[in-house]
């Protein structure tokens, strides 16, 4: 059973998830927090990663906001990607005056730097690659890594991402698979597209009918004389493969991802074939069903991917990893001050976060139905590309990009005050 004095936790997996809850842990006197990461040292495979009002108020609460700049995403072109046509444009809201900080694309490595300054110094292990994990009970958990060490916990938190080994030990019958759908992905100086028109001058997506094109820029304009550019191919029907599970991060071929918008706009082929060769990375993307609990063993929470793996559908993973984390330390928090177990903790982080989840899954199930209803009402493309591109990037997806986690925090104890 988890202790009252000071209770040791264990974090698995140094993704935003895992960091960020290592700086709101630590700061809780009663804890000693070790996370554990796999990697010999910080290692981040992807390009840019987006951040709304929700991340900003997380990274706040964290004190972790501090150096994550960004390209702003003010202007939104939505366009046909054989035709170049401008379907939408969107002036994000997020953006304007009255806001101090908008919607950015930030070079995922920004994220992860301001994070990792925030953790105390001894914190995280390197190198420690968990490869089994057993309940105690009446003690904590087993952890055992690659390197043969050991080590037993009071508390475990699962951030180790997609393919989470916590989770299938957790839930055995939970099961990912290949969504298809995979994403190449690069960061290039904005000067190696600058001659291509219409490449560079907005934040865009270019919409096919098997695959988009994003485009944004990842560095604020006063960053640097040459700010780095993003390109994002996705393709959404990409071939299972055994072993697709490596398929992260491997290098692509520009032939490869040239493949994939054999059919699309010039100005897109000539962008791709302007990425130096080797530059391109690939990422295939996993899915599996919403888990009912988020915990288990009494010792357990999963966080981030390794709680719901969405496959990046929101584009705000790494936001909803970092609140998990955040909402797990208030928790924890308000048990110990209330003498309870640390047990108590987990069902209350579960009672907050398990709806936010199941509420993410439905409003996936209706967009898919929506789409499909839109495929049928409308023969013509740009029509059904319009219609899909309202409900998919705009309709009804401020209970993401909004969410005050700090306000959700306030609300359950409110409702707590009201039920005694
Ligand atoms: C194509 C794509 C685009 C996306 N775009 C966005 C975006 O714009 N904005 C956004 O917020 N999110 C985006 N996401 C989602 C986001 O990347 C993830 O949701 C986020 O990284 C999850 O954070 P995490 O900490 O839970 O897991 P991860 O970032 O996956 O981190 C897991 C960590 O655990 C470590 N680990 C794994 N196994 C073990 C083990 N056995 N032992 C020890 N360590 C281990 C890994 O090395 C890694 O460091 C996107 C995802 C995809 C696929």
């Amino acid at each position: 059973m988890v202790g009252q004095a000071l209770t040791s936790v264990a974090i698995v997996g140094g993704g935003p998830g895992g960091l960020g809850t290592a700086i709101a842990l630590s700061k809780l006197p009663f804890l000693r927090v070790t996370l554990y990461e796999k990697n010999p040292e910080p290692r981040e495979a992807g390009a840019g990663i987006s951040l709304s009002t929700n991340a900003w108020k997380v990274l706040d609460l964290l004190g972790a906001s501090d150096g994550v700049k960004g390209g702003s995403k003010s202007n939104t072109h939505q366009r046909n990607a054989y035709t170049g046509k401008v379907l939408s444009v969107v002036q994000n809201p997020e953006n304007s005056e009255a806001h101090h900080r908008g919607a950015i694309r930030a070079r995922r490595t920004r994220l992860q730097s301001a994070l990792l300054a925030k953790v105390p110094e001894g914190i995280i292990k390197y190198g420690k690659k968990l490869v089994f994990l057993e309940d105690l009970p009446g003690h904590g958990v087993r952890l055992v890594f690659e390197d043969d060490s050991e080590v037993i916990p009071d508390i475990v938190v699962g951030a180790d991402g997609l393919h989470s080994i916590i989770r299938k030990a957790l839930f055995k019958d939970h099961q990912l698979h290949f969504t298809g759908n995979s994403a190449f992905r690069v960061l290039v100086p904005r000067s190696k597209l600058s001659h291509i028109p219409d490449i560079t001058s907005t934040t865009a997506w270019w919409w096919g009918e098997a695959g988009h094109v994003y485009l944004s820029d990842v560095d604020d304009e006063d960053e640097s004389a040459d700010p780095l550019f993003e390109i994002t191919v996705r393709s959404y029907r990409e071939p299972d493969i055994p072993g697709k599970t490596v398929f992260w991060g491997i290098p692509a071929t520009n032939q490869k991802v040239g493949s994939r918008v054999e059919n699309f706009d010039q100005r897109l082929k000539d962008a791709i074939r302007a990425v130096p060769e080797g530059e391109w990375r690939e990422f295939a993307t996993f899915a599996g069903p919403r888990l009912d609990k988020i915990i288990g063993w009494d010792k357990i929470a999963l966080i981030g991917d390794a709680s719901h793996p969405l496959s990046g559908a929101f584009g705000s993973g790494a936001t909803f990893a970092m609140e998990d984390g955040w909402i797990l330390a208030r928790a924890l928090e308000l048990t110990h001050s209330a003498g309870l177990p640390a047990q108590e903790a987990l069902e209350i982080f579960d009672h907050i976060r398990s709806p936010y989840y199941a509420k993410m899954y439905r409003n996936l199930d209706e967009t898919k139905a929506k789409m499909q209803q839109f495929k049928v009402e409308n023969t013509e493309f740009d029509a059904f590309l319009k219609a899909k591109i309202d409900t998919f990037l705009y309709g009804d997806k401020d209970f993401i990009h909004k969410n005050d986690i700090e306000k959700v925090w306030k609300d359950y104890l409110l409702t707590q005050v009201r039920s005694k």
